[in-house]
């Protein structure tokens, strides 16, 4: 591979929300001119070329700044199919440059104030502050790294602005005693049954309150989903505070699709004051998934990582994104989604340790169908270093029909169905008895996965079909 493809811009560039004088705007001018048509640039003002492998991030359409999203393949973008994963192209030039570690540093959400501006003079402001003599004795310097360490030492402040202070490490948790069932089952070793529930389409809660009261007995904890698929529905904290008097342990799932900084803030604050302690942090199905009229689908203000990098530091640290101290700060467990079949396995294990470093501290997988597969991303978490950092819980799901099984292999993003367990489907189908097959399959699954080494539960996602879940557990001997 090259070491430099000249870029593409896919969206227009950004312009600066205010007026800004006449030596900035001619700044910014330069800046198009030399780096739209080399990398594709699009001015977000807030450049990350140095750690993306020359690559411009903004080429994808969520906009993502910390990686790829569960749905990332080598060959097209699910967003837009007429583009590649530009996501997948970083990964893959900086593991050939040898340059991969830089990409687990989490990295800011984008400073709004600096779009459509020239992201050079904060770079010259910085070089400026070192000073010439000390970068150029830096850079011509003998000792391994040298060079290395003086140019970090102007691009890593320009990066890591001080209301941020991302990092690589790993930040263990700073409590100690359990904050909700799942945890605390987690944590004494027990092996966790999570299911999950689509909240109601009206405003209608009792067929949600009887689901709740048919799985309770049977789960550690019940998720709550985040409007999946951006079909708007009842709310995951609304729906997770009823399980809370029914006397179940929610998973309140976030999708940053649409969460502004602030509302997320405020959003989990007050949830957790409602008692809600387990957190999904995801990113979020994008927009195009969803009915029309689209909401905008190349820009969301926070991705699923700096969720979990905030939420992590207003429990530990006491803070507000904008430093603001918070006197009684939240509790909660939080979670992210982990995806063993997106992409390469050791690109996907390398997304997974930086949610870990960010702050997760369970991860429940996309739907797995192939056991021994699963064996390979394991081994991959395994080399990084994280399996005793974070709890797994294997997504499984029940085959309803043949059709079901072929729409997730060729459909959803992310989800991978072997040809043996499409070819049971399909027999099952000509001879009738699709569920019991599917049930038998997923049953199957259950046995193979749950003796392996990292992995802690079963996430059952039985959705529209919740009622399935307690003869599973019970089959399958996971009866609390
Ligand atoms: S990261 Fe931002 S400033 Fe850098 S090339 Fe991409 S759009 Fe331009």
């Amino acid at each position: 591979m090259p070491g430099f493809t000249p870029g593409r811009r896919w969206q227009p560039p950004f312009m600066p929300f205010k007026r800004l004088p006449f030596k900035k705007r001619v700044f910014a001018k330069i800046e198009l001119a030399v780096k739209g048509p080399l990398f594709g640039c699009r001015m977000c003002g807030n450049c990350l070329l140095q750690e993306t492998a020359l690559i411009c991030p903004m080429e994808c359409p969520k906009g993502l700044r910390n990686g790829p999203c569960g749905g990332s393949t080598p060959e097209k973008c699910y967003v837009d199919e007429s583009r590649p994963c530009i996501w997948y192209k970083i990964y893959e030039r900086s593991f050939k440059l040898g340059r991969e570690a830089i990409l687990l540093e989490v990295l800011p959400p984008m400073d709004w104030d600096k779009a459509g501006t020239d992201a050079w003079s904060d770079v010259f402001s910085q070089a400026k502050k070192i000073g010439a003599a000390a970068i150029v004795t830096g850079l011509a310097g003998r000792e391994a790294g040298s060079a290395s360490k003086t140019l970090d030492s102007i691009f890593r402040p320009v990066r890591q602005p001080d209301w941020w202070q991302g990092d690589s490490l790993y930040h263990a948790p700073k409590y100690t005693q359990p904050v909700s069932e799942l945890e605390d089952s987690l944590k004494k070793g027990r092996f966790a049954v999570t299911t999950e529930i689509a909240p109601p389409l009206s405003v209608n809660t009792e067929k949600l309150k009887q689901t709740i009261e048919l799985i309770k007995p049977y789960v550690t904890a019940i998720n709550f989903m985040d409007s999946p698929s951006a079909i708007p529905r009842m709310s995951s904290w609304a729906c997770s505070k009823l399980a809370l008097e029914s006397g179940a342990d929610p998973v309140m799932q976030i999708a940053a699709r649409d969460r502004t900084r602030v509302g997320l803030q405020s959003e989990v604050m007050g949830a957790a004051a409602l008692g809600i302690r387990n957190l999904l942090c995801l990113t979020g199905d994008s927009m195009i998934l969803g009915p029309g009229p689209r909401g905008r689908m190349d820009i969301v203000d926070l991705d699923g990582i700096q969720m979990l990098w905030i939420l992590r530091r207003m429990r530990d640290e006491g803070k507000y994104l904008d430093g603001r101290e918070i006197k009684v700060p939240p509790q909660y467990f939080l979670g992210a989604a982990a995806s063993p079949f997106a992409s390469n396995m050791k690109f996907q294990a390398l997304r997974e340790q930086k949610k870990v470093h960010a702050g997760a501290q369970f991860f429940q997988t996309n739907v797995v169908f192939d056991a021994d597969a699963l064996d390979e991303w394991l081994n991959e978490i395994a080399k990084r270093d994280i399996l005793d950092k974070v709890y797994i819980v294997v997504g499984i799901t029940p085959l309803k029909s043949y059709r079901t099984a072929a729409y997730m292999n060729n459909r959803i993003p992310g989800v991978f169905v072997p040809e043996k367990i499409l070819t049971r489907m399909e027999t099952a189908k000509e001879k009738g008895g699709e569920q019991e097959e599917g049930l038998q399959i997923c049953l199957e699954l259950i046995e193979k996965i749950k003796s392996k080494h990292g992995v802690h539960g079963i996430h059952l996602m039985a959705v529209n079909w919740e009622e399935i879940v307690p003869r599973i557990v019970t089959e399958s001997g996971l009866t609390r």
